[in-house]
Parts: C-alpha cells; sequence; structure tokens
C-alpha cells in the first residue's frame, strides 16, 4: 500500500511533512518520502489535502462494561418492571465499545482496570478477529492495599497487604493474561471514604511491586493522587503516573520524572466529570474536592510541559470514541497542537511500552489515520469521525469512509 500527497505528521513533534509518500508492507511502514513532482506509482491512493498520523493512543481507559463508573458505559439500566439486564449484555456492550473506539481512530488502548477479567476477554476477541477494534493491554486487576474503594470496585481490584501478598499479586495478575501491572499508590477521588493526598501503601510494598513486575517483564502503571505517594511511586521506579495532578507542588519530582523517563497520563476529563459533568451522581464533597483537583491537574500539566516530562493522552472518561476530547483539553491546557498530537501518539506508545507504535517512520508498525483536514490547524477535526476518513490498522485498511 502507499499513500501519496500526504501532509504527514510523524508523532515525533516534528514540522509536518508535505507532499509526502508512505510506504507500507507486510503490516509495516517502510518509508516515507517526499512525493513532490513524482508519478505517483501505481496503485497508489492519492490522499491530496488529508493528513496522515499515527492511531490515537489511550493510554488510561476502563473498557469495563459496567455502568456503575461512568454514564455512556454500558448496557442501560432496566426501568422499573422491566426484568434484570443479563450480566452477559456486558460482553455485547465490550464488542461495540471496540468498533468505536477503532472507527474513532483509536488503534491502541491500555485498560487501566476493569470488572472481572473483561479487558483481558476483549483483547482475546479482538486477537482472535471475532470482533473489530485497537490493540488492548489489560493491567488485569488493580492492586490496592485493603482499603474502602475494595468496597466499591469489587472485582477490579486485588486487595493485598505487606511485601509478600504483594508479590504474590502481581503473580496472580500475569497468571490471568495481564500486559503490566497497576497499582493504588494512593486512594481515589471517587470514593467519599479514601483521603487521595497520603501514600496508601507502604515505600516497601511499592518496591516489592515494581521489583516483581521489573524482573518478570512486565510495565507499572501507579494511581496517584497526593504527593506524598507522588513521591514513593517515582523513587520506586513505576513506569507511569497516572493523574498526578499534585506533581506541580515538587518541581524536584517532576524533574525526577523526566530523567527517568516516567511517563504522566493527566487524564484531564476524569476532573471534568467529577467536578462538572456528573455533579449529581457523586458526594457533594467529591465534587468539591474534584473542582480543586481539576486546577491542580491543568497546572501539573503545564509544569511537567516545563520539566521535560513525557506525557500520554489518557481518556478516563467516556462514551467510548469520545477519547480525543482529552487531547484537545490537553491543547487547551498549554500543549502546542504538534505537542498534543505526539503525546495522543508517541507519547502514549511509550507510557504502554510499545516502542513500535505511535509513530510515522520506517519500520513502525503501519497503524495510521487518514485525515480530512489539518489537525494541526484544528485538533478538533479528530472529534469528527466523518473526518477520519482512513482508520489502518497492522497495514490493514479497517474503517473507510473515502
Ligand atoms: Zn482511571
Amino acid at each position: 500500500m502507499v499513500l501519496t500527497n500526504a501532509r504527514v505528521i510523524d508523532g515525533t513533534g516534528g514540522p509536518p511533512l508535505e507532499s509526502a509518500s508512505v510506504h507500507i508492507e507486510h503490516g509495516r511502514i517502510v518509508s516515507v518520502v517526499s512525493s513532490e513532482g513524482e508519478p505517483s506509482p501505481a496503485g497508489a491512493l492519492d490522499v491530496e489535502g488529508r493528513t496522515v498520523m499515527p492511531g490515537l493512543i489511550d493510554a488510561h481507559a476502563h473498557l469495563s462494561s459496567d455502568i456503575s463508573r461512568s454514564p455512556g458505559f454500558g448496557p442501560p439500566p432496566a426501568l422499573k418492571g422491566e426484568l434484570p439486564r443479563p450480566r452477559e449484555l456486558g460482553y455485547f456492550v465490550l464488542a461495540k465499545t471496540a468498533r468505536v473506539l477503532l472507527a474513532a481512530g483509536v488503534t491502541s488502548i491500555r485498560d487501566v482496570g476493569s470488572y472481572d477479567d473483561e479487558a483481558i476477554a476483549l483483547r482475546e476477541a479482538v486477537q482472535l478477529g471475532i470482533v473489530e477494534g485497537p490493540r488492548i493491554l489489560s493491567c488485569g486487576r488493580i492492586i490496592s492495599a485493603t482499603a474502602p474503594g475494595g468496597a466499591i470496585f469489587t472485582t477490579m481490584y486485588r486487595e493485598a497487604d505487606g511485601v509478600d501478598d504483594m508479590r504474590r499479586a502481581v503473580r496472580e495478575q500475569l497468571r490471568r493474561g495481564a500486559d503490566f501491572v497497576k497499582l493504588m499508590a494512593t486512594g481515589a477521588r471517587s470514593v467519599l471514604a479514601e483521603d487521595p493526598e497520603p501514600a496508601q501503601m507502604t515505600a516497601a510494598e511499592l518496591e516489592a511491586i515494581v521489583d516483581e513486575a521489573h524482573r518478570l517483564g512486565v510495565r507499572v502503571a501507579a494511581h496517584v493522587e497526593g504527593l506524598g505517594g507522588a513521591r514513593l511511586a517515582v523513587e520506586a521506579g513505576v513506569d507511569t503516573i497516572e493523574h498526578g495532578l499534585s506533581l506541580h507542588r515538587d518541581a524536584a519530582l517532576l524533574d525526577a520524572m523526566a530523567r527517568a523517563g516516567i511517563v504522566l497520563v493527566p487524564t484531564l476529563s476524569t476532573f471534568h466529570d467529577l467536578a462538572e459533568r456528573f455533579t449529581d451522581k457523586f458526594a457533594p464533597a467529591l465534587v468539591e474536592q474534584a473542582k480543586r483537583q481539576l486546577e491542580e491537574a491543568y497546572a501539573t500539566l503545564a509544569a511537567a510541559r516545563a520539566a521535560g516530562v513525557t506525557l500520554a493522552m489518557g481518556h478516563d472518561s467516556g462514551p467510548p470514541g469520545d477519547n480525543a476530547i482529552e487531547l484537545v483539553r490537553m491543547i487547551d491546557g498549554g500543549l502546542s497542537s504538534l505537542e498534543g498530537i505526539s503525546a495522543a501518539t508517541r507519547g502514549s506508545a511509550q507510557a504502554l511500552g510499545l516502542p513500535d507504535v505511535g509513530t510515522v517512520a520506517p519500520g513502525a508498525v503501519a497503524d495510521l489515520l487518514v485525515i480530512d483536514g489539518d489537525p494541526l490547524a484544528d485538533v478538533r477535526v479528530l472529534l469528527q469521525p466523518e473526518k477520519i476518513r482512513m482508520v489502518i490498522q497492522g497495514g490493514e485498511t479497517v474503517v473507510s469512509r473515502a
């Protein structure tokens, strides 16, 4: 496959290449060269006026079919008098989610917590070609200290206490088929009985998880809200910080993240959800807390950018397919369009630990979007599915609105 006359945004943050040809063979990009004045090779697809960029990568998602987390997920709740909705409906919702994500240009996604093993089941369904969907990485269950959140999130969590139990919890996730490990370094903003400020695990517990995961070759994502947990997580050597909204209060910690290559996934959208969108769904004290956290999250985005921390796009919201709103918000928060797009592509690929995706470069997996228009001029084109004319996944055209 050859795409000619494209404006190419390569995901690395460099300026776009005009009138370029992208050659794809056996699922990978072979070359990206100027096609200015060259005759189009036979069979090439002329995409004049359109932009070719890497597929979007969502580094923080909850694919779970359960509706309790965020309106927009899962089957609609039964009305009074209707039979209860069968649990199995959730799997059809997951299949639909996978297709919707792909149609919205999301070619890879990292699930950081679902009920039971739903994300792993969906990953298998996609890999087997039963449903079309993005490449999925799953953490299995989230490793948390015994905490109030466990009573709310039930089978999304594996509660563990003490270093041996932490190691066992990591091993259990790999036994389930997890691709990486997610831990709760602090409490969660969505749980009234948890204070998100202090560390929820001890340094020794965090270190045990990171040691076990890294020795076995998988990465570690840390849910971090307050600074206490942020410090322990960075010192323990986690690979990604999720949310991390307090980091603007400690410049040295951001510097340490930049030096160590720890990626920040700011998840601005989730703070908008709690502070603005679902104010009638959450306890009033949590809504008030989220208003403060929303401001902190934007302050941290700016401080992390200034410190040179690698940023990734994590929507952490719904409905599926609206993921690029997080990219829009990162740009509203001070990133340039180019920086935002590289966060949503190469930055996120770095968060996932997938060096082969997230760029338009020779050797990279051909996960590409063909966009009607120029997302550098108006990134909101990525929110309009009809503008995403093609989604190419591993060299195969999986969505075509040509
Ligand atoms: Zn989340």
